[in-house]
């Protein structure tokens, strides 16, 4: 008679049960990780929008500046052209007088007089050309702040939408995911309580909640210290559950846990309830 016919644990027995726990808890941390994604995504995604948002704000700022250096040099520009006007009057009024001039000294007054005048004009016109430049490609670069904000406004529009889709599906996806950890937490519990709760707590221990991990390249996945070929080899042979050495997590190899996470992407895109 064999061994197992006789109630007794075969190698092969035993190490499909510890495939099957090591699998059960894998899953878990499976569901776990991808929760932990949304955590994270969830956080970031307004931060884009927000990012967004602030742009706007700054270029409206930026415009009101902007408007208020236009009124300025407009004012500017009115004030020239007034004053003009007003000296026009006044030379009018001494080329007059220069028509009935009586003396010399009369004469060189006025002259001196018209000269300033006709300088002050020409002075005038030239400052407002100067303005009237500085107003131009003012004006030019408001077009061009208000193209861009406009540009800005239509991409936050667009992008509040995306935001609100992606959400709703990634709130959806949680939702599914919490649903099935619970049954998934269940199963490790059913073949493992022990292990269950060396899960929980190295989980909770460690930053990135990774309590099971595969090693690459001969470093643990989770704290990346060396995992000796031996013990690289009792985790491939598992015949038993085996810890890091150093960082205490579980380690599971590579072939295993690629199995699982097929598994699981499947079960998470076509929203399958299984155990
Ligand atoms: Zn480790």
């Amino acid at each position: 008679m064999s061994e197992s016919a006789k109630g007794h644990y075969t190698v092969e027995d035993r190490r499909k049960r510890v495939e099957e726990r090591l699998k059960a808890v894998y899953a878990l941390q499976v569901v776990d990780n991808k929760l932990v994604e949304i955590e994270f995504l969830l956080g970031e995604l307004p931060l884009e929008f927000e990012n967004l948002r602030d742009e706007i704000e700054g270029l409206d700022t930026r415009l009101r500046r902007l408007e208020e250096e236009k009124r300025n040099i407009e004012q500017e520009l009115t004030k020239h052209h007034h004053k003009r006007e007003e000296l026009k009057i006044k030379l009018t009024r001494l080329e007059e007088q220069m028509k009935n001039v009586r003396s010399s000294k009369e004469f060189s007054v006025l002259q001196r007089e018209i000269e300033n005048i006709t300088l002050d004009i020409q002075l005038s016109e030239k400052e407002s050309r100067t303005l009237q430049e500085e107003l131009n490609s003012l004006e030019k670069l408001i077009e061009e702040t208000r193209r861009k904000r406009e540009e800005l406004q239509q991409r936050l529009v667009q992008k509040e939408k995306e935001l609100k889709q992606i959400i709703e599906e990634t709130r959806k996806e949680e939702e599914f995911l919490k649903k099935i950890r619970e049954r998934y937490a269940e199963r490790v519990r059913e073949l493992d309580e022990r292990l269950y709760r060396a899960y929980e707590r190295i989980r909770r221990t460690y930053l990135n909640r990774r309590a099971v991990v595969t090693f690459e390249r001969n470093a643990c996945g989770g704290c990346m210290f060396l995992v000796p070929p031996q013990r690289q080899m009792e985790v491939r042979r598992r015949e038993a559950i085996y810890p890091c050495e150093n960082c205490g997590r579980i380690l599971i190899d590579q072939d295993l846990a690629k199995e699982i996470e097929e598994h699981m992407k499947e079960i998470v895109e076509k929203r399958i309830v299984e155990v």
